[in-house]
């Protein structure tokens, strides 16, 4: 029986990476949903690959609502989340609801609701697949331990474009210069994120939330090259780590294929000419990790507002409207609000969610 999957995002970088590993393998996966947001004319290009898909454009008036029943009603084997920003949390809900695997690109989903989104899944009995490179490395190196062997996380970082520049030059970046990424081709937001840092920020708090750890046992490397995902260090202190090119199709791949490990056409890596470098992270620079360590740390609405600020930080700063560092700042200055509270639910973080976005563009403005 070949498996039904939903790319959500399919037009973006997550999506084009899944398209690819799903087309290369018609005998076990036929794609049943597409969406999309704004790019109409891509979707109709993929309308006319995949006629059998339902396709949703989710900007057209109604489009949430289409979105998310179409998501119940295919009810795929498999829903891959590569929407970008908080946008994606409903969607990953509405996939959990509805029984199917949810292979998870869209971070944001956990910062911003983890401890509902493990319950639900738990309740539905839903496996969540992490498909952010770091995450899918420790999700398979913890198959091959005892989780009580386990003494800490290490996530590899490429530090970014900004990795050698002083914080006074930080300070005049621009957009361009913003989004050349030395290792990754992504979608505009996730660029920003990981020039600031923001993106790791993010991911120390989805590390939290899928491996049930607290913040402190998150450690942050830099690895300008990008070919170690991730690592985890055992009690006996030897340490395991996951490399393999950077590439955003292995980790989908191996989300697609779970529980197996299944042979890929994807290039391995080569080691005749490699030399991987790490260091440590300037904290200074990148005030958005020690602001996400301690969301972390705050919990309750923290984690959520500690996105939504950076969401409207990188959305003005692509608009150009203000300066790299003001994403820092803002963020800062709304995580100084009380955010504490016991999340119950969708509608408390949804809530927490456009508050927060309110308080950082009054910062904004004035
Ligand atoms: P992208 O900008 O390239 O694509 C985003 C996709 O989501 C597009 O198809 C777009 O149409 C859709 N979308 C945007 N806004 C939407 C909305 N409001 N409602 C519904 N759909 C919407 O982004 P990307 O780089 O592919 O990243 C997607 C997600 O995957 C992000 O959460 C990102 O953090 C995560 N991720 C990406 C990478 C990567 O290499 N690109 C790696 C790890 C994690
Ligand atoms: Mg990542």
């Amino acid at each position: 029986m070949k498996k039904r999957i939903a790319v959500l995002g399919a037009t973006g970088s997550i999506g084009e990476s899944a398209l690819d590993i799903i087309t290369r393998d018609s005998e076990n996966f036929e794609i049943v949903l597409l969406t999309a947001h704004s790019s109409r004319i891509e979707l109709e290009k993929l309308k006319t690959q995949f006629p059998k898909a339902v396709c949703i454009l989710s900007s057209e008036e109604k489009g949430k609502e289409k979105l998310l029943s179409a998501i119940k009603n295919v009810k795929a084997d498999i829903v891959l989340n590569g929407i970008s920003g908080a946008a994606g949390l409903e969607p990953s809900l509405a996939a959990i609801n509805a029984g199917s695997l949810l292979a998870l690109a869209n971070k944001e989903t956990l910062v911003m609701a983890g401890n509902l989104i493990l319950n639900l899944a738990k309740e539905k009995n839903v496996n969540i697949i992490p498909v952010d490179s770091e995450h899918s490395a420790i999700f398979h190196l913890l198959k091959t331990i005892n989780k009580d062997e386990l003494s800490e996380i290490i996530l590899t970082a490429s530090g970014g474009p900004f990795r050698k520049l002083t914080l006074k030059e930080m300070e005049k970046v621009t957009v361009e210069d913003a989004l050349a990424h030395p290792t990754w081709k992504m979608g505009a937001k996730i660029t920003v994120d990981s020039a600031s840092m923001a993106n790791k920020g993010l991911e120390i708090i989805e590390a939290c939330v899928l491996f049930n750890l607290p913040p402190e046992k998150i450690k942050v490397v830099i690895h300008p090259q990008s070919i170690i995902h991730s690592m985890i260090r055992l009690s006996n202190g030897v340490f395991y780590a996951q490399l393999s090119k950077p590439d955003m199709r292995h980790p989908i791949h191996d989300a697609l294929y779970w529980p197996h490990t299944t042979p890929s056409a994807l290039e391995p890596l080569n080691f005749d000419s490699l030399t991987l470098e790490f260091s440590k992270p300037e904290i200074e620079k990148f005030p958005m990790l020690e602001l996400a360590w301690k969301a972390a740390k705050q919990g309750g609405l923290y984690p959520c507002a500690y996105n939504a600020a950076n969401e409207v930080g990188v959305k003005a700063f692509l608009e150009k409207r203000i300066g790299f560092m003001d994403i820092p700042e803002i963020t800062q200055r709304v995580l100084e609000e009380d955010w504490s509270s016991d999340i119950s639910s969708l509608e408390e973080i949804l809530e927490a969610d456009k508050k927060a976005r309110i308080i950082a563009v009054n910062i904004l403005k004035a």
